[in-house]
């Protein structure tokens, strides 16, 4: 019997989320080539990284080479790659999603227009592009409230907190104000929004069009970055299910998007006989951290259905495994005893090889049980040895 032909895809990008895309992909007959700024990245071990960066140039050409006669395409999972650099790989091949998600993704005021354009409630926000269009926006809006810069955040970097008039100067120096704001796509000034807690959902939209959605996720963040993930989200009911799906759809077919994004939401306490508020803060265009737990928790992992939907396979189903409870916690800045945490019984361990740094997401575990009560009794054993530097 002859061997069915590989096929090779093209990821922008070779962090951890590439290197999980790799190792969904193996199975499928699906390999990685990467492109990155830096070697030794997370995906070297699965893939071939060219590492010269996302500047148009003759190597993007070597990095394109042979994907679009083997079928295959080109996706990213990193979200701050120049768009123009995607723009010219489809000349060499089909770029899924198209340039357009990476486009509206990467700049917080057009996120915000999308949001409102498909009438998606979210904080309000104010746009700044100088201090003195934020001087000005800060006496007259609700405080405190959070500057965030348009363009290249992430874990909450590129971030400051407004308590007061008096606090704008500073704020738009710690985001990196004259030198890398204005003139990059300026700021928002976000309304603080004190919500009872973070939900995401992420969702998968097929090349018909066809969308489906992991249950939603209950996030817990700290200093900005991601610790913990909860799947299914303890109480969505019926009618807030229904408006998270039809978010992550309705956004998703806007872009008429192919490929995994992820939306996130806060949701406010319910009070006065006022029901619960969802507000969406941001979507990713690509597969998510919030989406970690599919690996183990869901019949098909966010990556494989990533590479499914950009090859345009049949989608995978989205569900949980059955009665299942999944939990997933970042690990961040350090590992602890590894011993330790392998001797957790059914707690999976995912390394990323990266090299410690305060902040830095290194790995995350995931635990699956088919009880909350025992998902949350492990959840408490891991919490007890991880993240306490
Ligand atoms: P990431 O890429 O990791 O999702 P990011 O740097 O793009 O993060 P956001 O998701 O906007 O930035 O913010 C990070 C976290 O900061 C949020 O998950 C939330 O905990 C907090 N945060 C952001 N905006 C607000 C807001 N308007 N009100 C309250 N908290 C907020
Ligand atoms: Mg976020």
């Amino acid at each position: 019997m002859m061997a069915s032909p590989t096929v090779t895809i093209g990821i922008l990008g070779a962090g951890q989320l590439g290197r999980m895309l790799a190792l969904a992909g193996l199975p499928l007959g699906v390999r990685c080539r990467f492109l990155d700024a830096k070697p030794n990245c997370p995906a070297s071990p699965v893939g071939e990284v060219i590492h010269e960066g996302f500047k148009i140039g003759p190597h993007l050409d070597r990095f394109a080479d042979g994907i679009a006669a083997g079928g295959g395409v080109i996706t990213y999972e990193f979200e701050n790659v120049p768009v123009e650099a995607a723009e010219h790989l489809t000349e060499h091949a089909t770029v899924r999603p198209s340039p357009r998600s990476l486009e509206v993704a990467q700049d917080r005021l057009r996120e915000r227009e999308l949001f409102a354009s498909l009438r998606i409630d979210a904080p309000r926000h104010a746009a700044v592009h100088t201090l003195d269009e934020l001087e000005v926006a800060v006496g007259d809006f609700p405080l405190p409230a959070i500057l965030k810069t348009c363009r290249m955040g992430y874990d909450g970097k590129g971030q400051a907190r407004i308590k007061s008039p008096g606090d704008a100067a500073g704020a738009w120096e710690t985001i990196g104000g004259h030198h890398s704001v204005e003139g990059n796509g300026g700021a928002i000034l976000d309304e603080m929004i004190p919500f009872e807690r973070e939900l995401s959902v992420v969702a998968v939209r097929g090349i018909d069009g066809e969308v489906r959605c992991y249950p939603p996720v209950e996030n817990m963040h700290r200093d900005g970055i991601l610790v913990r993930s909860i799947a299914p989200a303890p109480g969505v009911g019926e009618v807030m299910l229904a408006a998270l799906e039809k978010a992550a759809a309705a956004v998703a077919e806007e872009l008429d998007h192919v490929g995994v994004l992820a939306v996130e939401f806060f949701e406010t306490k319910a009070k006065e006989g006022r029901p619960a508020r969802l507000l969406a803060n941001e979507f990713a265009p690509r597969v998510h951290n919030t989406g970690h737990w599919t690996i183990e928790g869901a019949a098909t992992s966010q990556f494989e259905n990533h590479l499914r939907a950009v090859l345009a396979m049949p989608l995978g189903s989205t569900e949980m495994m059955a009665g299942a409870h999944a939990a997933m916690v970042n690990i961040i800045g350090g590992w602890p005893d590894r011993e330790a945490l392998l001797r957790i019984p059914g707690l999976r361990v995912h390394d990323y090889e990266k090299s410690a740094r305060p902040g830095r997401k290194l790995g995350h575990v995931t635990i699956v049980e088919a009880s909350e009560g025992a998902m949350r009794e492990k959840l408490g054993a891991v919490e007890a040895m991880v993240n306490k530097g």
